[in-house]
């Protein structure tokens, strides 16, 4: 049921986002890439997709942090592909740091793109989702959207955000055929999570495997990371009929962290 619709997937140049927007393709959705990288790469990527599921698919770099330009990128989506129906709020950054040693500019960069671009994305896919009366809106938090770590609040504080916008965006369209939901993963092993592997081998002197088990997949109780695949399919569930009545919802597919 999803050939045919058109997604946009922030900061699909890389880890979920990429396996969201692979899984979507596959399903038959035309694509709206986003996010940052070697151009050429990207190319290749883009190419790459449109020719291995026979789908249209855009790419635009538009910077999530910039409120400003967002609303032309959703603009340039919704003309190219002919509508919004799918918006998956994805792109996202991390810093660790002490909350008294925050760098003010690092918080800002992690509220404007792991928070307010979901807001000024979903701002501008909603009138047209209403137009159609479909849509589906599926934010990428995280298990720091439901409980917190230390030396995260800039991070744990944005993706609480993120589930609150969830809410409240699911009650306001809920009688509109638009579904909004917050999908929260544990640990997965994508660019975001090797950064943070590195650095605390080095602040731990540990091995990189030590790191893993002792220090990363500590409060995951399965000591497995989520696989990219996992989280592609919880989204593309989410976009499916089977889900329509699925929405204000945050789902953690987090290998039991947050049942702790
Ligand atoms: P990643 O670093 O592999 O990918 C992040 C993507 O966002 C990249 O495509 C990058 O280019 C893009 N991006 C970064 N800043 C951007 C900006 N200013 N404008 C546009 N695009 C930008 O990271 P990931 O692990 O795949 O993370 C994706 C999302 O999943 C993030 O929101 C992250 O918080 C969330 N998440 C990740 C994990 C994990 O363990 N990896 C767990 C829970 C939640």
């Amino acid at each position: 049921m999803l050939k045919g619709k058109s997604a946009v997937v922030t900061g699909s140049t890389s880890g979920i986002g990429l396996g969201i927007a692979r899984a979507l393709a596959k399903e038959g959705c035309n694509l709206m890439l986003n996010g940052f990288g070697d151009a050429a790469e990207i190319e290749k990527l883009r190419a790459g997709l449109a020719a291995e599921f026979g789908v249209k698919v855009l790419y635009d770099g538009a910077d999530m942090s910039k409120g400003e330009a967002i609303a032309a990128f959703m603009k340039k989506a919704a003309d190219g592909l002919g509508g919004v129906d799918i918006l998956v709020n994805n792109a996202g950054i991390q810093f660790v740091s002490p909350v008294d040693e925050f760098p003010e500019a690092k918080w800002e960069a992690i509220q404007n793109i792991n928070l307010s671009s979901s807001f000024h994305c979903i701002k501008a896919a909603l009138p047209g989702m209403k137009k159609k009366g479909w849509g589906r809106v599926v934010n990428i938090a995280s298990a720091h959207g439901l409980i917190a770590s230390p030396f995260k609040s800039a991070y744990v504080a944005a993706k609480h955000g993120q589930v609150g916008l969830t809410k409240s965006v699911a009650l306001e369209v809920a009688e509109a055929g638009i579904t909004v939901n917050a999908i929260c993963p544990g640990y997965v092993r994508t660019p975001l999570v090797e950064n943070q592997i590195e650095d605390q081998a080095k602040v731990h002197k540990m091995s990189h495997e030590q790191v893993i088990r002792e220090v990363i997949l500590a409060a995951q109780p399965t000591k497995k990371f989520v696989e990219v695949d996992e989280v592609a399919a919880l989204a593309v569930f989410l976009c499916g009929d089977a889900a329509k009545s699925i929405t204000g919802t945050s789902i953690a597919i987090d290998g039991g962290w947050t049942a702790r």
